[in-house]
C-alpha cells in the first residue's frame, strides 16, 4: 500500500472501480476513461511503480490474470483483436505509478493503430550496433 496510490485505494475499496477478476494477489477492473470498449486494467493488489519492482512470483500471477482474461475481455465485448501492454515510467507515459496492465480490444476499422505507434523517432542501428545491444541485454541479464 502507498499513500496517495489511487490503484492501492482501489485495492483497499476506498475508490469505486467495476471489478471484473480478482485472485488473492492480482486485480482486474475496468479503466474509468476506456479506449475502446472493454478497456481493461490489471493490477498487483501489492504496491510496485515499475515493472523492475515485480517479484518473480508476482510477475507471473500479473500475467496470468492477463493471458486468462484478455481472450474473455475480447469476446465479451465482440473485439476482433487486443493490444496488451505497459506504460512502464513517466517517459513511456504511465500516470499512475502503480503497475497497470493495459488490456485495449480491437475492432477491424476502429481507426486505432498498433504498439509501434508509441515510438518516437525510429533509430537507424546497424547491424553491428544491433549486436552490440543485444550483447549489452544478454551480458546485464546473465552478469
Ligand atoms: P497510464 O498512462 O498507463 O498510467 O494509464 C493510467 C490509466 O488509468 C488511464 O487509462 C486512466 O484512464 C486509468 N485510470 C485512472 N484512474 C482510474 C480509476 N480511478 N479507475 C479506473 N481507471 C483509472
Amino acid at each position: 500500500m502507498s499513500a496517495d496510490c489511487v490503484f492501492c485505494s482501489i485495492v483497499d475499496g476506498d475508490i469505486p472501480a467495476r471489478t471484473v477478476h480478482e485472485t488473492d494477489d492480482v486485480l482486474a477492473f475496468l479503466d474509468a476513461n476506456p479506449l475502446a470498449r472493454g478497456h481493461t486494467l490489471v493490477i498487483p493488489k501489492s504496491h510496485a511503480q515499475h515493472v523492475k519492482d515485480l517479484d518473480d512470483g508476482l510477475a507471473s500471477d500479473l500475467f496470468a490474470v492477463v493471458t486468462e482474461l484478455t481472450p474473455r475481455v475480447q469476446s465479451t465485448v465482440g473485439a476482433d483483436g487486443a493490444n496488451v501492454g505497459i506504460n512502464d515510467g513517466e517517459a513511456a507515459g504511465q500516470e499512475v505509478p502503480h503497475v497497470h496492465v493495459h488490456i485495449i480490444p480491437r475492432f477491424e476499422g476502429d481507426g486505432g493503430a498498433p504498439l509501434h505507434a508509441v515510438g518516437g523517432e525510429r533509430p537507424d542501428l546497424s547491424d553491428d550496433e544491433l549486436d552490440a545491444v543485444a550483447e549489452d541485454v544478454t551480458a546485464a541479464i546473465d552478469g
